[in-house]
């Protein structure tokens, strides 16, 4: 029976923006300082204290709406969504109702099924609430003010998706383009990046949308995916059921798995928003505009496809690099420094990849400079050194002492390999006279034996024996012995 229904989600995600200070005062704005030490009197909504626009914030909002092709409204002032809650000292937070500072735009994502476009609705700016704790004291709720006035961007999709795949693809990819522009960490754990999930389900090929639920507050993609899919199953079965769906805020328990209700719905109009008369309107101007415009970053599309067409790297290779900004950042300037781009981009995801995660380091702390690690690529890539050797030996020590010349690091290891014909011949003659049985299958038409021999000769050589070279008078030896 579950084919018979469609599956429809719009996604709300609330992303803290990288700034220093709050929407509107000085506060610090950072995460994991001790409980309300960033609170002065306008968090805290002391009568008489006024806010003032922070403009880092806006300029960040528009960036986000240029990157996702948006169109920004030039005129809009901030309005006050009104509720009361012990994290909201001022009964009301500083949002924006009629005039969302970016409107439409889209999110091109990728599953299995293919590539989707998710539309957007609109982003807008608001302020944060405090937070309450649970935890701290057994027969109280404590309070930490210090997150209330941070920035906020609201990303609000249409009901576009349809799976939770579809819905954890897209999720990636905001990630992806708001750390790629920098407004954002990402950091779904800490709560920068919190998402609402409305889920609903119609019959296939219904045109009128059925009444949503909405998820609140789910803390990361895994928890998105496992609360739309259990979410869909509990409609269906009210559905089957002839039961009609509440419009409700829900909860989602990440423990167990399952959904419960938080509050029926509630209706804009009992927030009672009008235009905060403490913030004047504000207006963004063509020179603002174009200057964000200009600020902002390649991002991961364009650069796929810049690598799988100038670079000629694999599609997988290239959006893989893409993956994350500080592996982009790495290999923009690696390639700089070497011709050997397939090369440069697998010793990112490969070695150096490895070595990192092994430290529990990013690129960011990666020590080793663009040119010297196109210097060991280009020992590799000319046959000198040997390419799992050079990412054992060679990288640890470049690691350990950046100032060091991949070259001569080779040289008093006693890594290089040899294209000398006298010494590969050597080793080549000592692998075969090892192995007479096989030799002989060989020239009976066992061809693939070769391999063997190739990796008898590493192994005499230490990988020391040039490859090329190696099988050149491998070849030799076995059809003119
Ligand atoms: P509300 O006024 O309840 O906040 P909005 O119309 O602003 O609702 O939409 C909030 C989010 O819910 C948007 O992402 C939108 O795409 C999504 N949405 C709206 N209606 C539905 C529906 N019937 N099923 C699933 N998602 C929906
Ligand atoms: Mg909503």
């Amino acid at each position: 029976m579950q084919n018979v229904y469609e599956l429809v989600v719009g996604l709300e995600v609330h992303a803290q923006l990288l700034t220093q200070t709050k929407l509107f005062c000085g506060d610090g704005a950072s995460f994991g300082a001790p409980p309300n030490t960033q609170v002065s009197p306008v968090t805290l909504g002391h009568p008489g204290a006024l806010p003032r626009l922070n403009r880092t914030a806006v300029d960040f909002a528009i960036k986000m709406g240029l990157a996702c092709g948006c169109e920004i409204e030039r005129t809009n002032y901030f309005a006050r969504k009104h509720y009361f809650y012990p994290d909201l000292p001022k009964g009301y937070q500083i949002s924006q109702h009629t005039t969302p500072i970016c409107k439409g735009g889209k999110v091109t994502v990728r599953t299995a099924e293919g590539e989707t476009t998710i539309r957007l609705n609109r982003i807008h700016l608001e302020e944060d609430a405090g937070k309450s704790l649970h935890d701290v004291d057994p027969n109280n709720t404590a309070v930490d003010y210090n997150r209330a006035g941070v920035p906020l961007i609201e990303i609000v999709t249409e009901p576009d998706i349809r799976s939770s795949e579809e819905a954890s693809a897209y999720l990636t990819e905001l990630r992806k383009t708001l750390r790629y522009l920098g407004i954002c960490d990402g950091n779904m754990e800490e709560g920068s990046m919190r998402c609402d999930a409305n889920v609903s389900v119609r019959l296939k090929g219904e045109k009128a949308l059925g009444t949503k639920v909405e998820i609140k507050n789910l803390n990361s993609i895994r928890n998105v995916r496992r609360a739309i899919e259990y979410e869909a199953k509990r409609l269906i079965e009210l559905a089957e059921q002839g039961i009609p769906v509440q419009q409700q805020t829900r909860s989602f328990d990440a423990a167990e798995g399952t959904s419960f209700a938080m509050r029926d719905k509630e209706e804009a109009n009992d927030y009672r928003y009008f235009a905060d008369p403490d913030l004047p309107p504000f207006h963004v101007s063509d020179e603002q505009l174009e200057k964000i415009r200009a600020g902002i970053p390649a991002l991961p599309a364009e650069l796929t496809l810049k690598y799988t067409r100038e670079l000629q790297l694999p599609e997988y290779d290239a959006r893989t690099v893409c993956d994350d900004k500080e592996t982009v950042d790495y290999f923009e300037k690696l390639i700089v420094e070497t011709p050997y781009y397939k090369a440069a981009a697998n010793w990112l995801l490969g070695p150096v990849r490895s070595v990192l995660n092994e430290n529990g380091q990013t690129l960011d702390d990666f020590p080793v400079s663009p040119a010297s690690m196109a210097a060991l690529i280009a020992l590799v890539e000319e046959g000198k050194l040997n390419f799992s050797i050079a990412g054992s030996r060679i990288l640890p020590q470049l690691i350990r002492d950046p100032a060091q010349d991949p070259l001569d690091l080779a040289v008093s290891l006693n890594l290089l390999q040899s294209s000398d014909v006298d010494e590969v011949m050597a080793w080549v003659e000592e692998a075969l006279a090892k192995m007479p049985d096989k030799v002989v299958e060989y020239r009976k038409g066992k061809k693939g034996l070769i391999g063997l021999f190739v990796g008898e000769v590493k192994k005499l050589s230490k990988g020391k024996a040039d490859p090329r070279l190696t099988n050149r008078l491998l070849l030799e030896k076995l059809d003119n012995g």
